[in-house]
């Protein structure tokens, strides 16, 4: 438990703790302007900050603080990939995430469930086989097992053969999580904060201006600002900032949906996903479950939300989850998720000097958000892209180095 927490506990009295510094003004120029403060964009300035001490850094957000998809998602923390390049990044998030709480003294309400996804078919049965090699291979808990194995785990689920696709096994990844996604946002902010970073919300970077292939600032529509280097974080946004810059993005913009109804008594303990019922499961502390599938099936800029999402969600839920007839749904949302065409992010350098980009971030993206927060504080500070992000260069499209990743589907978030 984290100490801080803990004393706050045991103390007789409960001042309300002032979250953030209040905001400042907007300065002309920065060393680092971050866009986009989302998780990912608020990690960096956090580890810019700490870890290397700069902290004249402006983190600008067009709306408010993290009410992008950081707010949106279904916070599905879980490192069994399968790519080699894939499982050693997730699995390193995985390491920052656990220690998280500790770190910002708040708890984030990291939650291990273990998490199933589904084999309903021979085909998904051998891929969760070599899933499970790979994960083994590189050290991460993760196994194929059998309906009674599953049965032992999580009894309410149905398993009976009489449904259109049986489920014939999983890949079981025990480690598999959950957390509360607007509370890693806020941790890493107010640590910036702390260490002087300036959040500023409702500040939309319309422009960005380069001088030979340099980045010189940004133009906003709050001004223009002068800095030595930008990192673009702007999850659903990617190619339209992107093309302010110049770059022409591998990434199509597509709606993600999601649901929540209304809370139950706890029945679930797992993460479940089913790629072939295009449906996913948890239940929150709250008793809700947090249920969602696959992308709308084309590319739009849009959070409107659907009625035919919802339809055929529920209908496969109820192939798994039977009993749930009668509950109703109490919310529904949507988010804009940048696909790329082999399933990996896009990180580190560009063509533009002193740009960076942290992007591609697909339906996955949450999971990855101390990861890409160190590494992308390392990349702006040193200038050089660490190894373990190296695969995800922008450049891999260009020499035919893609790193197909099948263990990031759109419904295995
Ligand atoms: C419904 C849904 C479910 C998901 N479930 C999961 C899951 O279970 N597990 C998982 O790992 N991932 C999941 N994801 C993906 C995950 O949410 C994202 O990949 C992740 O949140 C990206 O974080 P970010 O900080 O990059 O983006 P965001 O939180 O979107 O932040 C980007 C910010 O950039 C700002 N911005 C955009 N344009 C500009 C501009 N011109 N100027 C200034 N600011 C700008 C936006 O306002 C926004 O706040 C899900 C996504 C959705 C939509």
């Amino acid at each position: 438990m984290p100490l801080g927490l803990l004393k706050y506990g045991l103390s007789s009295k409960y001042p309300a703790r002032r979250h953030f510094p209040p905001a400042k003004d907007l300065k002309r120029s920065y060393d680092v302007v971050i866009i986009g403060g989302g998780g990912h964009g608020l990690a960096a300035a956090y580890y810019l900050a700490r870890d290397y001490g700069i902290t004249n850094v402006a983190v600008l957000d067009k709306g408010y603080l993290a009410g992008g998809n950081t707010a949106r998602n279904t916070a599905i923390i879980r490192s069994n990939y399968l790519t080699p390049e894939g499982v050693r990044f997730y699995e390193e998030s995985m390491r920052l995430y656990r220690e998280l709480s500790e770190e910002f003294s708040y708890n984030i309400l990291y939650s291990v469930r273990g998490h199933f996804t589904l084999a309903h078919t021979d085909a998904a049965m051998r891929t969760s086989r070599w899933r499970a090699e790979v994960n083994k291979h590189l050290g991460v808990d993760s196994e194929l097992i059998y309906p009674d194995d599953i049965r032992k785990l999580c009894p309410s689920m149905n398993l009976s053969d009489d449904v259109r696709y049986p489920i014939l096994g999983a890949l079981y990844h025990p480690p598999g999580a959950i957390a509360r996604h607007d509370a890693v946002a806020w941790g890493y902010a107010a640590g910036a904060a702390r260490r002087g970073v300036e959040i500023h919300q409702m500040t939309e970077v319309t422009g960005i201006l380069t001088e030979n292939g340099r980045v010189k600032g940004v133009e906003t529509n709050r001004g223009t600002i002068h800095c030595n280097k930008v990192l673009q974080a702007v999850a659903g946004s990617s190619s339209l900032v992107g093309k302010m810059a110049g770059l022409r993005l591998p990434i199509r913009t597509i709606p993600l949906q999601a649901c929540v109804s209304v809370p139950l008594k706890p029945f679930l303990d797992q993460i479940v996903v089913s790629g072939s019922l295009h449906v996913y499961v948890s239940q929150s502390s709250r008793g809700e479950l947090v249920m969602g599938g696959s992308t709308d099936p084309y590319a739009l800029y849009s959070t409107r939300s659907t009625l035919d999402f919802k339809e055929s969600l529920l209908g496969h839920m109820l192939e798994l989850f039977p009993f749930l007839g009668e509950v109703s749904v109490l919310r529904q949302w949507a988010g804009m998720t940048d696909m790329t065409p082999d399933f990996s992010p896009v990180m580190g350098l560009t063509p533009i000097e002193n740009y960076y980009i942290d992007s591609g971030w697909g339906t996955w993206g949450f999971k990855a958000t101390p990861i890409c927060g160190r590494t992308m504080a390392d990349t702006v500070a040193t200038g050089v892209a660490p190894k373990l992000i190296e695969p995800f260069r922008l450049s891999r499209f260009d020499e035919f180095a893609q790193v197909g990743e099948k263990g990031a589907a759109s419904v295995g978030h």
